[in-house]
């Protein structure tokens, strides 16, 4: 089944280290943003079936509930919309309310992932966030208080001036909270990004890859100590609290987005929307071409997509639905790079699967990048 993506590119404030498509909040641009998307949704009426609906941004808890009901009602319009369909609105602690989340359930919402980063004020200020580790809390109990069972939570590890005890004192937070689902990122901080000029003016630092490894190992061995099953390399839940919606993104599932910036893949072909919102909102209210970038993907793309979200898994590549889909056996491809990250460790490989351990996980990229050396040939 599809998934569908729908992209709120508003923000109170910008983060020094957000490299997303978003822009700050104009209450009349988000009016016309609105009314485009909604126009978008109806011109892609087909009725397929999909049975999850994300809202990612930016930040979409800016959206008033009203809002963001009627964008759901045009989705279910226009698709087959399951009717257990799990429908996730991102959200910033500082954004809401009891009575917004109310809001937001009412109109159809079932799942909210609340961007917390981490539970430790001077983490939160360094990197220019609005809300504090108590405002977080505060979300969290509101929307449990609004009859909300699915909340996902998302930390970001290596932070400026952040050690390993900093880190898993973030960890335990969200553990003492028990959201169902945790995201857990690495924070990486793109060449322009004003946390540089701030790291730089106020003499902050990172801490050395060891101790960044380091994060990542113990913060997932305090989630498994929770019950908490990783799932992804960056994801980890109660059992039957994946994200049934990005598990399509790294399952070689279909998606259609909408709004600005929106990727889509579906039958092989790949496509984004106007990346600018004004460009976007004229095109869409004209009822014009959204995708400035389509193409079919070869078949050769469509492996190495496979390949490289299917290893971010913990199931990890199934090898016979490869062999299956694009006629490839992929030990007999790359086996023979691969064997040693097999001797080492990091990489386990049986007739079904090949995943990564997960210190393995630690280097993907270094492991990933054998899928393309391998089939450039
Ligand atoms: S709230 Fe999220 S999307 Fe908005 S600026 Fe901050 S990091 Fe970027």
């Amino acid at each position: 089944m599809l998934g569908l993506y729908v992209h709120i590119p508003f923000c109170s404030a910008i983060c020094n280290y957000c490299n997303f498509n978003r822009g700050l909040f104009d209450s009349g641009q988000k009016e016309r943003y609105v009314a485009a998307l909604l126009t978008e949704i109806r011109a892609a009426a087909d009725g397929s079936p999909a049975d999850t609906l994300f809202f990612g941004g930016g930040t979409p808890s800016l959206l008033e509930p009203a809002e963001i009901g009627a964008v759901i009602q045009a989705c279910r319009e226009a698709f087959a919309l399951a009717g257990d369909a799990e429908v996730t609105l991102e959200a910033n602690p500082e954004t809401v309310t009891e009575a917004r989340l109310a809001g937001f359930r009412a109109a159809g919402i079932n799942r909210v992932s609340f961007g917390v980063q981490s539970f430790r004020d001077e983490e939160l200020q360094r990197l220019s966030r609005l809300h504090s580790a108590a405002r977080a809390g505060e979300a969290f109990a509101m929307a449990r208080a609004s009859g909300f069972d699915n909340i996902s939570l998302d930390l970001m590890m290596w932070l400026p001036q952040q050690t390993v005890a900093h880190w898993l004192e973030s960890v335990d937070g969200l553990i003492a909270l028990g959201p169902e689902h945790a995201s857990m990122y690495l924070l990486e901080i793109y060449p322009n990004a004003p946390l540089r000029d701030a790291m730089a003016r106020s003499k902050w630092s990172l801490a050395p890859d060891d101790d960044a490894a380091e994060m990542y190992l113990s913060g997932l061995d305090r989630m498994d100590k929770a019950g908490y099953i990783q799932y992804e390399i960056s994801n980890a839940a109660r059992p039957g609290r994946a994200s049934r919606h990005n598990l399509k993104y790294w399952s070689d599932g279909e998606w259609l987005g909408f709004g600005c910036g929106a990727h889509s893949t579906r039958d092989g072909v790949r496509w984004k929307n106007f990346v600018s919102t004004e460009e976007y909102i004229s095109a869409a209210t004209a009822g014009g071409q959204l995708a400035v970038d389509r193409r079919t993907l070869s078949a050769q793309e469509r492996l190495e997509d496979a390949l490289f979200t299917g290893l971010r898994l913990n199931a990890g590549i199934d090898v016979r639905a490869v062999k299956q889909r694009y006629g490839v056996d992929v030990w007999e491809v790359f086996g023979g790079e691969l064997q040693m990250f097999v001797d080492e460790g990091l990489l386990v490989y049986d007739s079904r699967s090949m995943r990564l351990t997960r210190p393995g996980m630690l280097l993907a990229h270094e492991i990933m990048t054998v899928f393309i050396r391998s089939t450039v040939r």
